[in-house]
């Protein structure tokens, strides 16, 4: 799950569908986000010490991730998101779409750094070269 909170998201299904905002909080536990001005519902409450005027208060539910997809700048829309390493060793996430790097999620590390993913990767082309 490459969803953080402050990423903007589009909203691919359902009531708000095309609605580009911000993540205000996500529940990786049940997979959901609350997202800012998506799925807004109405709560009437009575007359309190803390609400003395009473009336509705307006509040996000959180919606299910899968409903959102990472809203890529470049493309113009939802995109969906892969992590790969950087030339340095840190890690990044990425749009699957167009290869724009979308920020690091992970330091800097010598195992990973230049040439590591090309490593991995180059085995793997020559065994099915050879089929
Ligand atoms: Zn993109």
């Amino acid at each position: 799950m490459l969803i953080r909170s402050g990423d903007t998201v589009e909203v691919i299904t359902g009531a708000d569908r095309g609605v580009k905002s911000r993540v205000i909080l996500v529940d990786r536990a049940a997979g959901k986000a609350i997202v800012e001005g998506v799925a807004r519902v109405y709560k009437h409450v009575r007359r309190s010490q803390k609400h003395p005027q009473g009336g509705r208060l307006s509040k996000e539910m959180p919606v299910q991730l899968s409903n959102v997809a990472f809203y890529c700048a470049t493309c113009d829309k939802g995109v969906r998101l892969g992590a790969r390493f950087t030339k340095d060793g840190s890690k990044e996430r990425f749009c699957r779409k167009c290869g724009t790097g979308v920020g690091q999620i992970a330091p800097a590390k010598a195992a990973h750094a230049t040439g590591s993913d090309v490593k991995k990767k180059a085995p793997a082309k020559a065994a099915a070269a050879k089929k």
